[in-house]
């Protein structure tokens, strides 16, 4: 078997050069794919489920080791028959596998958060061999990727080559999870960070976790930082309503670590007023 180096001197910041599918003025009439599937490089795919079926339209992340993939989050819908997740994860595998032979790859399923639009298609993934799925509530995950009391201290998850840190992000929900991937220099945010609505269930926690993650990145590479949702227009400021399935006028999915420095300001700003506070790449939601 060919070992792969994903330990490189320094990552490459890719463009992320894709239009993303956004929804139709008729989602009954509308003809794009289920999933959308994005290579961003030959071992990490960016997918994105359909308006259509599910307003949320959550981002999904598949990225390969030497003996393991790791999908990170399975989407707002269970059903295989509208949303084939499965199907579409199997087909990626075994295209990698065909470019890069191995007997017993195996494939973990994890989740940025337990929040219902990020881990309803996990049953497709019950039965299929060589896979795990590991539960998205606090308990679990913290047993998983190595996690302790102190917030400070990353877990990480071995893929083969592959280590991706984690880092607990508390605030948006209590088992939340940033994970950093050194080969490509991506950080995963879930809905802790994204170009859109950033409600915030606990807000001294989630104050703290942008500020670990500044800290955080100050110390390595980051490419890009990567949320699941695409909520805002391309007009500073400005949202889509929520449960809209059309959203023609999107701004990239991809964010920068100047973008965590722009909530920890707004975060300043916000202090104790509750509700809702618009910036221009993001809008915080105060729900305590
Ligand atoms: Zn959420
Ligand atoms: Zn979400």
């Amino acid at each position: 078997m060919d070992w792969l180096d994903f330990a490189p001197e320094e990552p490459v910041a890719r463009a992320i050069e894709v239009t993303w599918i956004h929804g139709s003025p008729s989602a009954k009439h509308n003809t794009d794919p289920d999933i959308q599937v994005y290579w961003y490089d030959p071992h990490t795919v960016i997918l994105r489920q359909n308006m259509a079926i599910n307003y949320e339209a959550p981002f999904m992340f598949l990225l390969f080791g030497n003996t393991h993939a790791v999908l990170v989050d399975t989407g707002a819908t269970e059903s295989a028959e509208y949303f084939p997740l499965r199907r579409v994860v199997d087909g990626l595998v075994q295209q990698w596998l065909d470019r890069h032979p191995r007997d017993g790859y195996g494939l973990l399923v994890v989740h940025t958060h337990p929040h219902g639009d990020h881990l309803a298609g996990d049953a497709q993934f019950a039965d299929r061999p060589d896979t795990r799925v590991v539960g998205a509530e606090l308990a679990e995950v913290r047993a998983f990727f190595g996690l302790g009391d102190d917030l400070g201290k990353p877990g990480s998850v071995d893929l083969g080559g592959r280590v991706l840190d984690c880092l607990a992000s508390p605030g948006h929900h209590e088992a939340a999870v940033t994970l950093y991937d050194p080969y490509t220099g991506i950080l995963l945010t879930g809905d802790t960070v994204c170009p859109g609505r950033l409600y915030v269930d606990d807000w001294p926690a989630f104050r703290d976790t942008i500020d670990r993650l500044i800290g955080f990145a100050a110390a390595r590479p980051v490419t890009h930082v990567l949320g699941c949702h695409i909520e805002m227009t391309s007009d500073p400021g400005v949202d889509y309503p929520i449960r809209y399935t059309y959203q023609p006028d999107e701004p990239p999915l991809e964010l920068a670590v100047g973008d965590l420095l722009a909530i920890s300001l707004a975060s300043d700003e916000i202090g104790d007023q509750p509700g809702r506070h618009a910036y221009p790449n993001f809008v915080i939601c105060r729900e305590d």
